[in-house]
């Protein structure tokens, strides 16, 4: 049994076994091996296990598409057979003394190169097949998960970092907790593992290379601990700590269906944060007033290419009619700094977080923010929208930005298509816009403040960086009078302030943020019920 401590970004309780999170083929590692025998035993023992794996999974394809489309694992376990193969690869491990990984890789990459120059056709296809055979051989030996496999059954999954990307392509129900050895609690990693409501930690010291795949973990997201191998008295315990979070959200599911009052009768709108149209389970789940930030940049992420104007109607109007009539607001791409796409071809920055994104690239590149404005316009017929722009810094961007809707607009109308301009609003998230915000409130319908930036740009913190989690004080005082300076000024001008950012979800400051004036909190599915509980309690 070993125990780690991390960072916790959910406080949940799992227990499972353990999948460790097998990235890419460029992660494989190139390393000296002392004893190039042992290493070549190692690697026949990889054989062997693969080729199990492979005549399980023939059985598995065989029973679910029959005995055609199985044969393709019988080809791989050849593959795995073929000396040919199998001598290179010893001969790399033997003449350079390294690892098996890497020698499985290399000869791997050769051998398809050489079918793929082939002229017959059939041979020509081999590639790809080498390719994958070599792929599983060296998850097989660096004791990743096999995803094939692995795929019915939920496990904790462990991983050196996770990329927004990478966490949003994956299976959310196959996942009883994230564990990872870098990252930070305010990245956007985090933010997605708590929508999902799935314990959670960061920053947990742990060599990876010691861990098996399939072993049993507990991930406690209370007190920030990952054991493995513990014993039975410790699962059991960790069972009853899931028992007793389940009875509560069980007492806090009568909190369904209430209005999010105060006792004096002040309502507060209590919204949900979203990333994808698979997050609406949630929001309906947790009985969320709507939608106060949907992240319509993943939508852009784990892809090849930009989505089209009618793959982004499709999922913005799938979400207004889900949601009926109840308020969405659609924040539109935010793309840059953590969030990475490799076809909007960025290029390096030395400071991504203060660099070109989100709106500066909507306002630079038009063509893609105006497919995304077309599509939002289109959709909003559908239902209760409104649209919210992310890292505003001045007036001009407002300006700017209402005259390509309303070349979006003239364009929808000549071409006849039905549309709407919804509500727009800005997000309140830097400080130059909280001290404007008097010039800014009455040029917008509704200010939504992203307390992780704004905390972020106001402390000088990248809140990517996990060495600076210490020093991210997001109760910070500076923070929690820009909050005030906001909700005044909004006010002032007639329209609402909400907080979309992660302290808008901090139950210890819900009753400051209500008393200060803040109209709407849009908050994780997950801490719908809590803040309603603690703003219908409040005098
Ligand atoms: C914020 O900055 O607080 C916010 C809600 O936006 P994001 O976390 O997506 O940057
Ligand atoms: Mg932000």
């Amino acid at each position: 049994m070993e125990k780690y401590t991390g960072k916790t970004v959910f406080k949940g309780v799992a227990v499972g076994p353990v999948t460790l999170f097998n990235k890419a083929d460029d992660q494989i590692k190139r390393y000296k091996v002392e004893d190039p025998d042992a290493e070549i035993s190692r690697f026949e023992k990889g054989i062997e296990d693969t080729n199990e794996q492979l005549a399980a999974l023939y059985d598995k394809a065989v029973a679910e598409v029959g005995e055609a489309s199985a044969a393709i694992f019988e080809v791989h376990q050849m593959m795995l057979e073929d000396e040919d193969y199998t001598d290179a690869i010893k001969s790399v491990i033997t003449t350079e003394s390294v690892n098996a990984e890497y020698a499985v890789a290399v000869t791997g990459d050769n051998f398809a190169e050489m079918f793929a120059s082939m002229d017959d056709e059939y041979m020509k296809a081999r590639a790809a097949d080498i390719k994958d055979v070599s792929n599983r051989l060296v998850r097989v030996l660096s004791g990743a998960s096999d995803s094939t496999t692995d795929s019915d059954k939920p496990s904790i999954i462990i991983a050196d970092d996770l990329s927004p990307s990478e966490t949003v392509q994956m299976d959310k129900s196959k996942i009883l907790a994230f564990v990872t050895v870098h990252g930070s609690t305010n990245s956007h990693t985090a933010i997605l593992a708590r929508m999902m409501n799935i314990p959670a930690l960061v920053s947990v010291d742990i060599n990876l290379n010691t861990l098996e795949n399939g072993c049993t973990a507990i991930v406690n997201g209370i007190t920030g601990e990952l054991i493995i191998n513990p014993d039975e008295e410790l699962i059991a315990k960790a069972q009853e700590e899931i028992d007793a979070i389940n009875e509560k959200a069980l007492l806090l599911q009568q909190m369904k269906g209430q209005e999010t009052k105060t006792k004096s009768g002040r309502e507060i709108k209590l919204y949900a944060n979203i990333g994808s149209v698979s997050d609406l389970a949630y929001v309906l789940e947790n009985d969320a007033a709507g939608i106060g930030l949907f992240r319509s940049e993943f939508l852009y992420l784990g892809r090849e290419d930009f989505p089209t104007e009618d793959e982004q109607f499709q999922a913005y109007k799938q979400v207004l009619q889900t949601m009926a009539e109840k308020k969405i607001i659609i924040r539109t791409l935010d793309i840059g700094a953590d969030k990475q796409v490799d076809y909007f071809n960025l290029g390096q920055e030395d400071n991504p977080a203060l660099g070109y994104r989100a709106i500066r690239i909507c306002l630079t590149q038009t063509e893609i923010f105006k497919t995304q404005l077309r599509a939002l316009l289109r959709a909003a017929v559908y239902g209760n929208m409104a649209i919210m722009y992310p890292m505003i810094t001045s007036t001009w961007e407002i300006e700017k930005i209402y005259e390509i809707v309303e070349e979006v607009k003239k364009e929808l109308e000549a071409e006849g298509i039905p549309f709407k301009v919804p509500e727009q609003g800005i997000m309140i998230e830097t400080p130059a816009a909280v001290v404007i915000s008097d010039l800014l409130a009455p040029m917008v319908d509704f200010f939504s403040i992203g307390t992780n930036d704004l905390t972020q740009y106001t402390l000088a913190i990248d809140r990517q960086n996990q060495k600076l989690d210490k020093f991210y004080n997001a109760h910070h005082e500076a923070i929690l009078r820009m909050i005030k300076t906001v909700c005044d000024n909004a006010h002032k001008a007639g329209i609402w302030a909400g907080i979309c950012g992660e302290l808008g979800a901090d139950t210890e400051l819900t009753e400051e943020f209500v008393k200060m004036g803040v109209d709407e909190l849009s908050v994780s599915p997950s801490m719908i019920l809590p803040i309603r509980k603690i703003i219908r309690d409040m005098e």
